[in-house]
């Protein structure tokens, strides 16, 4: 797996490239994802520009658990009492879009993303 050469999440943010919007905040957005892998498959993305959760640090932490705490009010705006969450870290962990996503899945997701 490579990486995109084209951050396309930025691009959405930007608003150059259209998404199915589910939540937003000033730091979060979240859409549901283009080719989903369960009945209900979102991605949960920081706006600020991470390229991947090796980024994290003692100063922004906090930024990264913004993503759980937007997990939470998703499901409660959807009405889900159950999820699964997923991470792909890096290009050696899977990660095929250069920008910090956590994915957000109902719980019939099962394979390996
Ligand atoms: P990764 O493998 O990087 O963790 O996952 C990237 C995810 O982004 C994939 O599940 C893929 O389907 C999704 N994706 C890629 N391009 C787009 C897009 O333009 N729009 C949306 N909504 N999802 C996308």
């Amino acid at each position: 797996m490579t990486f995109m050469e084209k951050n396309i999440f930025a691009e959405i943010i930007a608003g150059k490239i259209p998404c199915d919007k589910v939540y937003e905040t000033d730091t979060i957005l979240a859409f549901y994802d283009i080719n989903p892998k369960a009945k209900i498959h979102i991605l949960i993305i920081p706006k600020k520009e991470y390229q991947t959760a090796l980024e994290v640090n003692e100063e922004n932490f906090a930024e990264f658990g913004e993503l759980f705490l937007a997990a939470k009010n998703i499901a409660k705006k959807l009405g889900m009492t159950g999820y699964k969450l997923h991470m792909n870290v890096g290009e050696d962990g899977g990660q095929i879009v250069p920008h910090v996503h956590l994915h957000m899945l109902s719980p019939d997701y099962n394979a390996p993303l």
